[in-house]
């Protein structure tokens, strides 16, 4: 029975006063969160904060990004050993963002997924098709070749030291949530390919789901078979919002 695990991802959102706010929120609520493993992913700036925050409780830490180089002339990067210094146990990378924003490609998104791991980070590996790619009926191809970078990279063990989320474009902070069978047909997809390669590493991983998804209908999402929590941008700014979908998953 894998462990359902609740992140939430910030993005570009906080500020000193409301940052220390929303850990304390959460921090005041996680005794009613159960079993359900939690993170925060703040904006680097913010995380040796909520690292001194977290000190003490069952909340983890992760980033939202990571850089694929570990030190030297990269200006702007944060490298995995930098994070790992503040108590950083994941790292996001390949968020639908940061390949439709920011350039980052399968092959570099991999390359990120392998700095994340050589220095102990747990990468949280988004995948997810866009409504066009949806609409042409090539989800499942989609997703295989973002899986594929990585396995061809870093080879198929390296899956069940990772968590997987996968997240439909088209689901992303729009307010359309996949129902939880459009999810779970896709999650299924991913653990059964991964089972093809390696039946103990399918049955090991967590696959999240992310894409709008609240309160009122978390539950519902991680009662599917496949779906082993949930990455979660909107309503993880609000403790209240954060925590209803943390205790959805006992
Ligand atoms: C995300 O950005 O990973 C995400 C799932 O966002 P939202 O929950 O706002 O759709």
């Amino acid at each position: 029975m894998r462990q359902i695990l609740v992140a939430g991802n910030w993005k570009l959102n906080g500020s000193l006063d409301s940052v220390k706010q929303l850990v304390s929120g959460i921090l005041g609520g996680v005794d009613d969160t159960g079993n359900t493993a939690i993170a925060v992913c703040p904006p680097f700036v913010y995380i040796p904060l909520v690292s001194n925050l977290l000190v003490g409780s069952k909340v983890k830490l992760g980033s939202q990004d990571v850089s694929d180089q570990e030190s030297g002339a990269f200006t702007g990067e944060i490298s995995g050993p930098m994070l790992k210094d503040f108590s950083c146990s994941y790292a996001i990378v390949g968020h639908s963002e940061r390949r439709a924003l920011y350039a980052e490609n399968d092959e570099f998104t991999a390359r990120k997924f392998a700095a994340a791991r050589s220095c102990g980070l747990i990468p949280i590996l988004c995948v997810g098709e866009t409504l066009e790619e949806r609409e042409a009926g090539i989800t499942e191809q989609v997703v295989a070749r973002q899986l594929d970078a990585v396995i061809e990279l870093e080879g198929i063990a390296a899956i069940g030291d990772a968590v997987l989320a996968y997240e439909p474009v088209w689901a992303i902070g729009t307010g359309k949530t996949a129902t939880p069978q459009q999810a779970q047909d896709v999650h299924a997809f991913i653990r059964g390919k991964l089972a093809g390669l390696d039946q103990a590493v399918a049955d090991k991983v967590q696959i999240l789901y992310g894409g709008s998804v609240k309160g009122s209908n978390a539950a519902e999402l991680f009662a599917m078979s496949d779906i082993d929590g949930g990455l979660i941008g909107g309503a993880s700014l609000q403790a209240d919002d954060f925590l209803a979908i943390c205790m959805a998953g006992n």
